[in-house]
């Protein structure tokens, strides 16, 4: 139903998500509403992230939103520059680009108890009825502690503000973190003339997920028959939901597939030695999984060394390690992750009593079904508290939630109502049925995980892809609290 009234709404980010907040938007009828950017351009994660080696280690067909299948994938796994073609192509299609306002980033939103007034960096300030943001989730680099750090001599950079400036032949390089993002770096840094060092605090378990091509004939088979990538999409969706996603939050075969998986691949390690420093010491799956098929190759690599990761400090161009050894480095890399609970922040949130964001979640970040937080009126975000963000595909959850957030909305656009706002009573609700399933997933099986906040409970969600969509499938009025 076309709505009657037409609430001013903002949409923060135009990444992924925001992106899919302004087609649905659209397509529910509001015409009022505008995306604030604060990069030059859509794509979100996609368009910042450019380290040699980006890719999705889920695949394509399913990295795709389900309304807009590609026949175009190139392989099984994109690469990030293809995932972000594929976004700036959907943001074409859809004209996207008349809602959006790049370049404008949002630091502040106070609500006066009817709208919120929002400050972006430049000084400008507008006011809305709605604010919905779609910031991403891993956004936020964390630069590790590290003495000297800072006054490195060589080059140095976080994965996620790759230098390209600065050239890799013939260099010794070290690269910090051997996470997903470091494992894709090493990989490929490692085909270069350079010496790699490997600074390895950590061995994370290694899932051997095959990478392959698509031929020219399967691409124009998918463009002659749309059905092939929509089939693709649910084909991947299930094989995640009841695979990998089952895998994470309960016991069952399905976890003892996928670790086995892990320790198999891990025996493709010849060197004892070898093998035994590149043992973890905790479950497979407990800290995300790593995908890759030729992690273990690149790591055998004879210009590739592996030094130990509890790092003393680092002076001039020399990291000392704590086993007593001098690495001395042309170019330091640092995959050292990101602050994956700051969320939406450091944008700062003020209600009309006063109250902020932060100070709310001083004790970790919480949420209604994901979306909302109380007292904090006609807020909405993707991917809060809870998410299912290390179960299936960002994207497949990015679309549950915009439907929900678009529902809530839609109240404003039919009714009287002016303002809807989570209640503290359906929300403690929420989180503790959340938090009493926490103890049967992996996450809690004795490992140090960035899905782990303050109290040590995973910001994560600890049932099934069904039961998420389930969950959030409409608002319930009686959760929110509503002004007329
Ligand atoms: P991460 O998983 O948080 O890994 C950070 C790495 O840095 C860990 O190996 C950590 O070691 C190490 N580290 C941090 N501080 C250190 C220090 N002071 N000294 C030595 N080592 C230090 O970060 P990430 O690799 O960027 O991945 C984050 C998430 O992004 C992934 O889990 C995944 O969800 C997502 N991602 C996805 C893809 C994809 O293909 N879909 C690709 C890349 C990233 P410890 O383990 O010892 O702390």
């Amino acid at each position: 139903m076309a709505p009657q009234r037409q609430p001013k709404i903002l949409i923060v980010g135009a990444g992924m998500s925001g992106m899919l907040a302004a087609i649905r938007l659209i397509e529910a009828g509001f015409t009022d509403f505008r995306v604030y950017e604060k990069g030059p351009d859509v794509g979100g994660t996609w368009r910042v992230n450019t380290y040699p080696g980006i890719a999705c280690d889920v695949p394509s067909h399913y990295y795709t939103y389900k309304s807009e299948p590609n026949p175009n994938w190139t392989a099984r796994l994109p690469q990030g520059s293809e995932i972000q073609q594929y976004l700036v192509d959907v943001a074409k299609k859809h004209a996207l680009h008349q809602f959006i306002s790049f370049d404008k980033e949002v630091v502040d939103c106070q609500h006066d108890g009817k709208q919120w007034t929002v400050t972006l960096q430049d000084g400008e300030t507008l006011i809305v009825d709605f604010v919905v943001a779609c910031c991403g989730l891993l956004f936020n680099p964390t630069y590790p502690d590290i003495a000297g750090l800072d006054e490195f001599e060589g080059d140095c950079f976080h994965s996620a503000r790759w230098d390209h400036s600065v050239s890799f032949e013939g260099k010794r390089v070290g690269l910090i973190g051997t996470g997903s993002t470091g494992a894709q770096i090493m990989s490929n840094l490692a085909k270069l003339k350079l010496s790699l060092t490997i600074f390895l605090r950590t061995p994370q378990w290694v899932f051997p997920l095959p990478d392959r091509e698509y031929s020219s004939a399967e691409k124009t088979l998918a463009k002659w028959f749309p059905s092939i990538a929509r089939f693709g999409h649910f084909f991947y969706r299930v094989t995640f939901e009841n695979l990998f996603a089952k895998a994470v939050i309960k016991p069952g075969w399905q976890r003892r597939l996928m670790g086995w998986a892990c320790k198999k691949n891990l025996e493709s390690v010849q060197d004892p030695n070898l093998r035994a420093r590149l043992t973890p010491d905790f479950e497979p799956l407990c800290k995300r999984l790593v995908m890759s098929d030729s992690y273990y190759s690149s790591i055998q690599k004879e210009n590739v060394s592996i030094a130990d990761g509890d790092i003393e400090k680092i002076s001039g161009n020399t990291v000392f390690t704590k086993d007593g050894q001098q690495h001395e480095l042309d170019v330091l890399v640092l995959a050292t992750g990101y602050d994956a609970h700051a969320y939406f922040r450091p944008m700062n949130l003020k209600n009309k009593d006063g109250v902020q964001l932060n100070d709310l979640w001083s004790e970790g970040p919480f949420a209604l079904r994901t979306v909302a937080v109380p007292g904090f009126p006609n807020f909405f975000f993707t991917l809060g508290p809870q998410s299912p963000i290390g179960n299936f595909s960002a994207i497949s959850i990015v679309e549950t939630q915009i439907d929900y957030i678009i529902e809530c909305i839609a109240w404003a656009g039919q009714g009287s109502v002016r303002t809807v706002e989570a209640t503290t009573q359906a929300t403690d609700e929420f989180n503790k049925m959340v938090y009493a399933a926490m103890p049967d997933t992996i996450w809690v099986s004795g490992c140090t995980n960035w899905y782990t906040g303050k109290k040590g409970i995973p910001s994560a969600w600890p049932f099934t892809g069904a039961r998420f969509r389930e969950e959030l499938k409409a608002p319930r009025l009686e959760e929110f609290s509503v002004t007329h």
